[in-house]
């Protein structure tokens, strides 16, 4: 003891550095290890530092206790660390709430299956070694010692480092309501051991609690009336692929000097792409709410008073699927999750806590398939994508790394910009692949078959001028933040009981704002409230104002000039 260094004589330090380094060990290896892979973003091992700090106040306070308290809080951060380390063993990612969600929804035996199925004999040395690593650091520690002043100054500090600041910044210099601090404190005290698991829980309660509220209000809504469909009696397979911040103008398909679109190129002649497509708003949930329901950027109340798409499908007799590989029961998701409970099959493939975590769109495939494979006579499939979501390079696996330097560029960026751009048509080309590999695998059911494509919104990748904007701002729009790429692919069957010719329409300029009616028109609905001028496809179409901004604050709306 003797040999430790004493900060000027009040307290000892390397006890003190040994008992935090106990603490972080537990949040901090998965972390260290992620960021190893290169799988997500810094924040959470940032967190994981900050928030270990805790665990020391007590055995500062209680120095005579050290031991146990030490070891009662390092058995509760043990154990919580084995199911994230057990986690990272199969998937490589940071285990979530949205694993949560998606081990709660399985019954037992398919969590048993969910286990044994990833469970390896390598495992089990891993899990030991872990946990002798803990029992080693654990021995190490000793009561710190000093003066009481010295200790209950750095028991202060560590409050303030983990919980005090970050509420004293959200709660009083920015005002925030209470609740507000508490969850921005919480969300900051998620990536490390246990909140994990423990915020993770109470979050899954929250928005469960949500989504059944909102599930609820839906399921009383009364049907369409008068729904009435043409060829009810045929076979069909109907597929609406959603993509994710992909900007028409980095598609070679629609022009971009780069080829981006290689396979959507070779199949050009069995696409009907459409020119003038636009969202209404540049964020997921904000677009997709208008998409998939009645509401649009004058009603945007409609969202929960209207059915929506998908009960627009259950309602005309399909079997219906929701394959994504967006992230599920978060906060901001919870509306997304509840349009896929409205549908008969969920398959949710993204786990991950961070959207900016790597996940390939690849993962949709094999549910795709299963429910294309599925003996049900009318399917309708919506699939998901992360399509070409920041960041771009988590996007796509290496062998997609094609854009490099700046060839195929009418503009000089600096390498920052450049390295954006690149990994953003890289994204692009491996969306091309996805959403191309998706239309193969209908083609190759042979069946009455109808796909669409189009993103939720697009994105600026220094694209509008002065070439400075990166991503998306609904208070600043641009132009590239809303053009969106939009196309139909029909099998033959598909086209021989429906022989319209959609090729003169693809000038229209069209908000997906409307798109129900779009749909509903080619899949051959109709009801009561049908506006044959708000469809697409219709000969009936007319051009409505493509308006843009936050329908919700006054005078924000604006029409947008591609
Ligand atoms: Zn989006």
């Amino acid at each position: 003891m003797g040999k430790s260094i004493r900060l000027n004589g009040h307290i000892q330090i390397t006890p003190l550095i040994n008992a935090y380094i106990f603490f972080f060990y537990f949040s901090g290896l998965t972390h260290i290890l992620l960021q190893l892979l290169g799988t997500t973003i810094f924040l959470g091992l940032r967190q994981a530092i900050y928030m270990s700090f805790l665990w020391l106040i007590p055995i500062l306070l209680f120095p005579q206790k050290t031991k146990l308290i030490s070891g009662t809080i390092g058995l509760v951060l043990w154990v919580s660390s084995l199911i994230s380390i057990g986690y990272f063993c199969i998937y490589q990612q940071e285990f979530s709430q949205s694993v949560l969600f998606v081990i709660f929804e399985s019954n037992p035996a398919e969590s048993q299956e969910y286990i044994a199925q990833y469970f390896r004999w390598w495992m089990a040395p891993v899990f030991l070694g872990h946990t002798l690593v803990a029992f080693w650091l654990w021995k190490r520690i000793k009561p710190i010692q000093g003066t009481l002043g010295a200790r209950v100054l750095i028991s202060l500090l560590a409050f303030a480092l983990t919980i005090g600041s970050p509420l004293f910044k959200d709660y009083i210099v920015k005002k925030r309501p209470l609740d507000v601090a508490l969850e921005k404190l919480q969300m900051r005290m998620e990536p490390a051991q246990p909140w994990q698991l423990v915020m993770g829980f109470i979050q899954y309660q929250k928005q469960l609690a949500n989504m059944q509220a909102l599930l609820e209000r839906n399921s009383k809504l009364p049907p369409l009336e008068n729904l009435t469909q043409k060829n009810a009696e045929l076979p069909s397979t109907l597929v609406l692929v959603i993509g994710e911040s992909t900007n028409r103008g980095h598609m070679n398909l629609y022009g971009y000097q780069r080829e981006t679109t290689p396979n959507l190129n070779k199949i050009r002649n069995e696409l009907t792409v459409f020119k003038k497509v636009v969202s209404p708003r540049p964020y997921t949930i904000e677009a997709l709410e208008q998409v998939l329901t009645f509401a649009d950027q004058e009603h945007p109340e409609l969202v929960m008073t209207k059915p929506s798409l998908m009960n627009m499908m259950k309602q005309a007799g399909y079997k219906t699927y929701w394959i994504t590989n967006q992230q599920t029961l978060t906060k901001r998701n919870t509306m997304l999750t509840t349009f896929s409970k409205q549908m008969d099959v969920q398959k949710y493939m993204n786990n991950s806590r961070a959207q900016n975590s790597r996940e390939y769109d690849e993962n949709v495939f094999a549910p795709f398939q299963e429910a294309l494979n599925d003996s049900a006579k009318r399917k309708f499939i919506v699939i998901h994508l992360l399509g070409t979501h920041m960041k771009y390079d988590y996007r796509y696996p290496e062998s997609f790394e094609k854009f490099k330097g700046d060839d195929g560029l009418d503009k000089k960026f600096n390498d920052s910009q450049l390295a954006y751009i690149n990994s953003y048509d890289n994204a692009v080309l491996y969306n091309d692949f996805v959403v191309s590999e998706l239309i193969n695998f209908t083609k190759k059911q042979d069946s009455r078959s109808l796909l669409v494509y189009f993103s939720d919104h697009g994105e600026d990748v220094y694209d509008s001028p002065p070439h400075e904007m990166l991503g998306r701002n609904e208070g600043r729009p641009t132009t590239p933040m809303y053009t969106v790429p939009f196309m139909i692919w029909e099998s033959n069957q598909w086209k021989s009981t429906d022989g319209r010719d959609f090729s003169k329409f693809t000038n229209r300029p069209y908000s997906t704002s409307h798109f129900i009616y779009t749909w509903a028109d080619l899949v051959g609905i109709t009801f009561k409230d049908f506006d044959a001028t708000k469809s697409l496809v219709s000969n009936a179409f007319t051009k409505h104002p493509l308006l843009i901004g936050d329908p919700e604050a006054k005078g924000k709306l604006q029409e947008i000039h591609q």
